[in-house]
C-alpha cells in the first residue's frame, strides 16, 4: 500500500512532537478523549434531526482497554465517526489553521502553546506511541476505514471492518527508556488517575475493565481479582457545578483542556443567570491575544450548549466584536434545540444571554482595572486595541459600553492611565483633555506643540495607535470634557490672558505670514502666530475635523479616499528665526522664500510626514551655508 507523506509543516511538527521534551507527555490521554467527546456531540446533535439514531444517552461514551501482552492501549468512542475523506484532511494534515513559523518551538515552553494554539492534540498520541492505529466508520457511511502511521514518515489509509458508528484509537506504547517509563500508560491506576486529573468534566461516561479484588466466597482471608466496568469521571460539567466547589486550578484545567488559550487565563467568570431565561457560562479572559487575532481569519464566539448538548461551536452572536477576545461556552435550558442557526440569531433568549454576558464581561474588567491594576495592564496590552476599534466602530454605539475600559499613555504616570483619571486630576483652568499624536512615546514627547501644555502642568494623552484620535472623535466629551488635539490650529485654551484670543499680531507680522503664505500657495492653509511653542520655532497643525495623523492613517488604506488634512504652519514669533524671517521679508526675497520653504520642511519632518522633494531641502540647506 502506497505510503502518504504528511503535510510539510505536519511533519515538522509531529517530529517535534516524537521528539518532544514536553514533560507532560501524559496529556495525550486527555487531547484523544477531548476529541472523542467532541465527536460524541456531533452525533447527538445529529440524533436531534436523525430518528434513525438513538437518543438514549447510554448509548453515548467513551470506553479506554488495556492490553498489557500487545502494549496497547484502546481509545473508543461511539461517536460521528470519520470518512476516508476526513481521515485524510484530519489526520494528514496538522496546524490547518496557518502557517506558523516553527523556530520559536525549540523552548520547551513553545511546546506547550503550539498543543494548544493548533489543535495538534490527536498527534501528542505519538509523544507516547510508537504505532497509531485509527478505525472508524462515519455516521454517513456504510465503510470503515484504518488509518495507521508510526509517525513522521508517513500513513496509509485502507478499508477495515468495524459494525459500529465511531473511533477507536489504539496507541502501541513506545518501549521504556531511561528517562520515562512509559509502561505506565498500560496500568489501570494510571490511567484511572490521569481521566480524573484531566478529564473528569467530561459529559460523557468514560468506561473501563478495572481489575479490583474481593473475599473469595466461602473462605475466610482468600482474595481473588475480578474485572468490573467502572466509569471513571463524574461526568458533571464544570458549569453546572457551584462555584464553591471549584479552584481556580479547575477553571484553569478546563481552560486548557478546551485549547481556549496557552498558559493561564488571564482571568475567568463563572456566570449563573436564574429568571425567565436561565443560563450558565463559564468564559475566560486569555492573557496574550491569540496569532491570528488581529486577522481576518479570527472567529470570535462561544460555545453554546442547549440543556447540556452543543449545538454551536462558535456562536458569534454571543460577543459584541469588541469582546472578541473573551473565550468559553453557555449553557441554557431555555434555547430551542432545532431552531435554525440563521434563525437563532434573532432568537430573543439568545440576545437576552448576549446583553447579560457583555454586562458581566464590562463588570469583571472594570473590577480587574480597579483592584488589579497590573493585571489589567497586561490584558490592555493584549487587547486595548480591540476597545477602542469598539468605541469607534458602529457610529459610536458601544462608546458608553467602553469609555470607562479604555486608556491612554499619560505624559504625567507615564504609564496608561483611564479617561476618568485624567479628569479628576485636571487643574481647574484646564479646559480641555489635551492629547498629542504621533508613532511612538519617545517621538511624542519631542514633539514641539505639547511644549506649552507642559510647562503649563497639564497632563498630556499620547496616542501613539492608529485607532486613538478616531476613537475620540467619535467619542467627542468624556465627563462634559472635550478632547483637543495639541496639533490643532487656533486657540486650544492654552493662552494665559483671556482677553487676545491669540497672539497679538502686529500689523507688520501679518504682512509677512500672507507673504509666506504666497510662497507655500496649495501647501498649506495658513500660516500664523503659534500659541503652543515656547522654544521650538516651527510647527505644523491642522484645522478642522481631519488631523495629519489621521490623514496618514486613512491614506495607508487601500483604496484611500484621498482626503488631506488642512494643515496651517505656525510659526513661533518669539524665536529669533522669526526675526530673521522678519529681515529678510524687508530686504531679500528670495532669502524670504527659502526660509519660509525651509520652516515649512522642518515642520513636515517634525510631523513625522516626508518632504516631497528632499534634494530641493538639502540644496536649500546648502545655500545657506554657502
Ligand atoms: P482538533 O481536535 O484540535 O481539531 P486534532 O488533531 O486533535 O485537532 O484532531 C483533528 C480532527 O480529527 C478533529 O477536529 C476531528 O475532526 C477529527 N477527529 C479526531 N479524533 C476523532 C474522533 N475520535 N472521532 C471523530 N473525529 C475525530
Amino acid at each position: 500500500m502506497q505510503k502518504k507523506e504528511f503535510k510539510a509543516e505536519s511533519k515538522r511538527l509531529l517530529e517535534l512532537m516524537i521528539n518532544s521534551i514536553y514533560t507532560h507527555k501524559e496529556i495525550f490521554l486527555r487531547e484523544i478523549i477531548s476529541n472523542a467527546s467532541d465527536a460524541l456531540d456531533k452525533m447527538y446533535y445529529n440524533a436531534l434531526t436523525d430518528s434513525s439514531i438513538s437518543f438514549d444517552k447510554q448509548n453515548y461514551y467513551i470506553r479506554i482497554s488495556i492490553d498489557k501482552d500487545n502494549r496497547t492501549l484502546t481509545i473508543s468512542d461511539t461517536g460521528i465517526g470519520m470518512t476516508k475523506e476526513e481521515l485524510e484532511t484530519n489526520l494528514g494534515t496538522i496546524a490547518k489553521s496557518g502557517s506558523y513559523d516553527f523556530k520559536q518551538t525549540k523552548e520547551k515552553k513553545e511546546d506547550i502553546n503550539i498543543i494548544g494554539q493548533f489543535g495538534v492534540g490527536f498527534y501528542s498520541a505519538f509523544m507516547v506511541s510508537e504505532h497509531v492505529k485509527v478505525i472508524t466508520r462515519s455516521y454517513n457511511s456504510e465503510e470503515a476505514y484504518l488509518w495507521q502511521s508510526d509517525g513522521s514518515d508517513g500513513y496509509t489509509i485502507e478499508p477495515a471492518s468495524k459494525d459500529t458508528i465511531g473511533t477507536d484509537i489504539i496507541l502501541k506504547i513506545k518501549d521504556n527508556t531511561e528517562e520515562e517509563k512509559y509502561e505506565e500508560f498500560l496500568e489501570d491506576y494510571r490511567i484511572k488517575g490521569l481521566v480524573k486529573k484531566y478529564s473528569d468534566f467530561i459529559r460523557y461516561p468514560i468506561k473501563m475493565l478495572t481489575t479490583k479484588s474481593r473475599k473469595k466466597e466461602g473462605t475466610e482471608n482468600e482474595y481473588e481479582d475480578y474485572k468490573e466496568d467502572e466509569t471513571l469521571n463524574s461526568m458533571v460539567p464544570i458549569w453546572r457545578k457551584n462555584k464553591s466547589e471549584l479552584k481556580d486550578e479547575d477553571y484553569e484545567k478546563f481552560y486548557e483542556e478546551k485549547h481556549y488559550g496557552f498558559g493561564k487565563p488571564l482571568s475567568y467568570i463563572h456566570q449563573n443567570v436564574e429568571g425567565a431565561t436561565n443560563f450558565r457560562a463559564i468564559m475566560y479572559i486569555p492573557e496574550q491575544a491569540p496569532y491570528d487575532f488581529y486577522t481576518k481569519e479570527y472567529q470570535k464566539g462561544l460555545e453554546l450548549y442547549s440543556n447540556g448538548v452543543l449545538i454551536m461551536n462558535k456562536c458569534a452572536d454571543l460577543l459584541p466584536d469588541y469582546f472578541a477576545f473573551v473565550q468559553g461556552l453557555v449553557d441554557s435550558e431555555n434555547l430551542s434545540l432545532n431552531i435554525s442557526r440563521e434563525l437563532l440569531q434573532h432568537d430573543r433568549q439568545l440576545q437576552f444571554i448576549a446583553k447579560k454576558l457583555k454586562e458581566k464581561i464590562k463588570s469583571e474588567l472594570i473590577s480587574i482595572q480597579k483592584n488589579d491594576r497590573e493585571k489589567y495592564e497586561k490584558f490592555y496590552k493584549s487587547f486595548g486595541k480591540t476597545l477602542k476599534y469598539g468605541v469607534y466602530s458602529d457610529f459610536g454605539m458601544h462608546k458608553d459600553d467602553l469609555q470607562d475600559l479604555i486608556m491612554f499613555y499619560s505624559s504625567k504616570e507615564k504609564k496608561q492611565v483611564t479617561l476618568e483619571e485624567y479628569v479628576s486630576r485636571m487643574p481647574k483652568e484646564q479646559k480641555y483633555i489635551y492629547y498629542a499624536t504621533g508613532e511612538s512615546v519617545e517621538r511624542i514627547e519631542k514633539l514641539p506643540q505639547t511644549e506649552t501644555a507642559s510647562e503649563k502642568g497639564f497632563e498630556i494623552l499620547f496616542f501613539t495607535d492608529e485607532i486613538d484620535e478616531f476613537a475620540v472623535k467619535v467619542l467627542g466629551k468624556f465627563k462634559e470634557k472635550e478632547f483637543k488635539s495639541l496639533s490643532e490650529s487656533g486657540d486650544i485654551g492654552l493662552d494665559d490672558d483671556k482677553d487676545k484670543k491669540t497672539p497679538k499680531e502686529k500689523k507688520e507680522d501679518k504682512d509677512i505670514f500672507e507673504a509666506a503664505k504666497e510662497v507655500l500657495k496649495d501647501k498649506v492653509k495658513d500660516v500664523r502666530a503659534s500659541n503652543k511653542l515656547k522654544t521650538h520655532p516651527v510647527c505644523m497643525t491642522s484645522e478642522g475635523a481631519l488631523s495629519i495623523e489621521m490623514e496618514k492613517v486613512l491614506s495607508a488604506v487601500p483604496n484611500n479616499p484621498g482626503v488631506k488634512a488642512e494643515r496651517v504652519l505656525e510659526i513661533n514669533t518669539s524665536h529669533q528665526v522669526f526675526d530673521s524671517l522678519k529681515n529678510a521679508h524687508k530686504t531679500d526675497k528670495d532669502k524670504f522664500e527659502l526660509y519660509v520653504n525651509l520652516l515649512y520642511q522642518q515642520a513636515i519632518l517634525i510631523e513625522g510626514l516626508s518632504v516631497s522633494d528632499p534634494v530641493e531641502l538639502s540644496n536649500n540647506i546648502c545655500k545657506l551655508m554657502v
